[in-house]
């Protein structure tokens, strides 16, 4: 198999002679036509991950990769004098998911295959993903973020069909991407189209659009902006069209395996990842009522199949749609969602429970009643669900309840986007860790080599050098490679904390003014999109981009401190950086963030955790021991009775710690109003002020004198290499196929 006779094929010249470009559409298609000859379908049960999100990133190393092609492919090019790098930066990123959740469902897809389940991903082709980030005057802007070419991963097929919404109908189209798995079987994400939508209503430079055409603007993007009804209803479009297309899918494969449809549960087992995917449970019981099955058993059916995942605690994440949307988009599914309203009121007297009340239908409660699984994503997150937030329904149903700790593909997130360390990996341990990530556990064995210990650190500092190259060539600031990297990637929330981390910068800094330099430099590295409509995040970005401003060009102090924040924050950026990190900021208000995938490609790229007991950092710290980890902050226990009580006030702690109020101050100095917006400015000071909602200001102090201790230990480099080889050899716990492997063991059972 030679990428020569490929590019010969296509454009009639070796190798050599080829652009980048050509080179990147002859890997393309050579790697599509490898994958495919992989595809088996076997086993007479059936999983369908549904998700509105599948944030896959680019695809071609990783393919290479799991095909087992990737050296020879590297080599031939090398020799006809072409870089593999310089080809994958042509690959647009698809984004077709937000953050965290999206991402874990692309993991999920790499595992499935490379476990050799039988079992698919099904969502939306949305034509734009997520927006494309510009900073303009210290501010994010938003543009669209085109990714489908003429060629592209995708393939079209042959199937399609009927959609009814209220008042018309539509005519859907599903593609294809093949899932290699590592060295394995070739599984499918379905994507599913609507071939009427018009990308010409897209403005090149904004993300809005008109709205109201349905047939129109359906697939065009993901999660339309909700801030209007508009936007929202188009979001109750987007998922009965999502489900619709799925049930249909689902139905007619489990038919072809043989299926009678009264036996579906032994043919199918459907995932429903977040709430999004949940009208796949009426949908199911329609179809079924018009296959001649009638109700009590339709219902009986979907109850034996489709099992759901809760991936937050945060209220307003938990989807409830008004009646009259769903009357007006999908009609034909009110009756029925009604009367699965009926049978839970008829049977179960705890009102909390309910689907529909004051108007609103609870898409969770749908979920819990009519699944046979409900599964959090990390340990605590879990306890949390069973103790707290779904309580009354862990009370009904206690054996539906279960724990599913989120992992990582360590294809992606360490062969691929780390191959010198992969390489240093292999040649201490063999290679088995690919496939088997507890294989990891061996390089305990080296914590007292000095040789060993001395080689990981250059490793890390060859990819501090690569970042540094990137954040220089893209926004022009020279980072120090010797600095401490201490960075915070990942969506743009309050609940995260990014606020916190901008107001030690600020603490900092200030001490830096009075003469207390830190004994090595500081390189702080933020990467962040904020939802368009999320005033609040959008601040805190205009916080922390004025402070890159005021930090970096103070000659007083940029020599000890440095402040980036790198622009448009995607997968492809998340492989530059999670390699170059010493320090992995997971800071949220312990008991908010579900899990955290974030804190495993760091853990596995031999960071060092900086972070509360929250999500799966309790499952790190476990692992690791406190040797080597930094926790601080107050426990979710405190947290959750401070919520109760609902006492918290931001105030009082700003007037008795005279470094917060420094810091706080300072948000509208005028140094600050100096580069930035009074507007912006002012606002994120008086939320903090007055409501601090994700309370930074309790957890400050602690977060300092953390923060200050690991930059310190950080000078014993020997000591430091050993929590870094340490931390790499824990990770394998955090391999999404063992995640799998239990999804499949304890729900699916495939
Ligand atoms: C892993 C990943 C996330 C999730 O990060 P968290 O810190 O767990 O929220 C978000 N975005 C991208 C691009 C990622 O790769």
């Amino acid at each position: 198999m030679k990428v020569d006779e490929y590019a010969r094929k296509l454009y009639g010249r070796p190798v050599n002679q080829c652009t980048n470009e050509e080179l990147y559409f002859t890997l393309l298609a050579m790697t599509k036509e490898l994958s495919e000859k992989k595809v088996t379908t076997d086993g007479k049960k059936k999983l369908y991950y549904i998700s509105a999100e599948f944030l896959i990133g680019k695809l071609l190393s990783n393919n290479l990769i799991n095909l087992g092609i990737y050296e020879d492919v590297k080599k031939e090019l090398a020799d006809a004098g072409k870089e593999l790098s310089a080809i994958e930066e042509v690959e647009p990123e698809p984004s077709l998911g937000n953050g965290g959740l999206g991402r874990l469902a692309a993991c999920f897809l790499d595992s499935m295959a490379t476990l050799g389940l039988n079992a698919d991903g099904v969502g939306l082709l949305y034509h734009f993903g997520l927006f494309k980030q510009v900073f303009k005057n210290c501010l994010q802007n938003e543009v669209p973020n085109p990714w489908i070419e003429n060629k592209s991963w995708l393939s079209e097929t042959e199937k399609t069909y009927t959609v009814s919404f209220g008042g018309f109908d539509v005519t859907s189209r599903m593609y294809d991407i093949d899932v290699t798995g590592y060295d394995n079987r070739t599984t499918k994400l379905h994507l599913f189209d609507l071939e009427t939508v018009k990308e010409s209503i897209v403005p090149s430079d904004s993300i809005h659009f008109d709205k109201n055409d349905v047939k129109e603007n359906l697939t065009l993007f993901l999660y339309p902006d909700d801030s209007d009804d508009a936007g929202r209803i188009l979001r109750v479009y987007q998922q009965y069209f999502m489900v619709s297309n799925a049930a249909q899918l689902i139905l007619d494969e489990a038919k072809e395996r043989g299926s009678n449809l009264h036996d579906l549960a032994d043919y199918v087992a459907i995932q429903i990842n977040d709430t999004h995917p949940t009208m796949v449970i009426p949908e199911l019981i329609r179809l079924l009522q018009e296959e001649g099955i009638l109700m009590t058993e339709a219902i009986a059916i979907v109850r034996k199949v489709c099992a759901y995942t809760n991936h937050t605690i945060l209220a307003e994440a938990l989807e409830k749609w008004p009646i009259g949307f769903l009357n007006r988009a999908v009609p034909q599914l009110m009756p029925i969602i009604r009367e699965l309203d009926n049978l839970v009121r008829k049977e179960i007297s705890d009102e909390t429970t309910y689907i529909i009340k004051d108007g609103l239908v609870h898409m969770a409660h749908i979920d819990i009643h009519y699944g046979y699984s409900v599964n959090g994503v990390a340990y605590l997150h879990t306890e949390i669900l069973k103790d707290t937030e779904l309580h009354n329904f862990y009370k009904l149903y206690p054996e539906k309840f279960n724990n599913k700790t989120n992992g990582i593909t360590f294809r992606r997130w360490l062969a691929a986007c780390n191959p010198q360390l992969a390489a240093l990996i292999t040649e201490l341990i063999g290679e088995g860790w690919k496939k088997d990530a507890d294989e990891l556990k061996k390089l305990a064995q080296f914590e007292n080599d000095d040789a060993v210990l001395d080689r990981l650190l250059s490793v890390k500092h060859a990819k501090k050098k690569e970042l540094a190259a990137y954040v220089k060539r893209t926004q022009d600031i020279d980072l120090d490679t010797h600095s401490v990297f201490d960075i915070q990637v990942k969506r743009l929330h309050e609940y995260k904390r990014q606020q916190m981390n901008a107001l030690y910068v600020i603490h900092k800094y200030f001490e830096i003014k009075e003469g207390k330099k830190p004994g090595r430099p500081i390189t702080v590295i933020f990467g962040a999109k904020a939802a368009p409509a999320y005033v609040i995040a959008k601040d805190i970005i205009h916080l922390i981009l004025c402070l890159q401003e005021i930090v970096n060009k103070d000659p007083e102090v940029s020599p000890y401190l440095k402040v980036v924040m790198v622009e448009n924050y995607n997968v492809t950026l998340a492989e530059k950086l999670i390699p170059a990190c010493d320090i992995s900021e997971q800071i949220s208000l312990a008991s908010k963030e579900a899990s955290g995938t974030s804190n495993m490609k760091f853990m596995l790229n031999g960071a060092v955790t900086l972070g509360t007991m929250d999500g799966a950092n309790v499952e790190i710290a476990d692992m690791v021991g406190k040797e080597n980890i930094y926790t601080f902050g107050e426990s979710s226990e405190t947290v959750i009775a401070r919520y109760e009580r609902g006492d918290y006030k931001s105030k009082d702690y700003y007037d008795k710690d005279p470094d917060i109020k420094r810091a706080v101050d300072f948000i509208l100095s005028d140094k600050m109003l100096s580069v930035g917006n009074r507007e912006n400015l002012e606002r994120l000071q008086k939320e903090l002020l007055n409501k601090d909602w994700f309370m930074t200001f309790p957890d400050f102090e602690d977060y300092v004198k953390t923060r200050d201790l690991a930059i310190k230990e950080f000078e014993d480099r020997k000591a430091w290499a050993k929590k870094m080889l340490h931390n790499i050899s824990q990770a394998g716990f955090f391999s999404s196929d063992r995640t799998i492997a239990q999804y499949n063991e304890e729900i699916w059972k495939l």
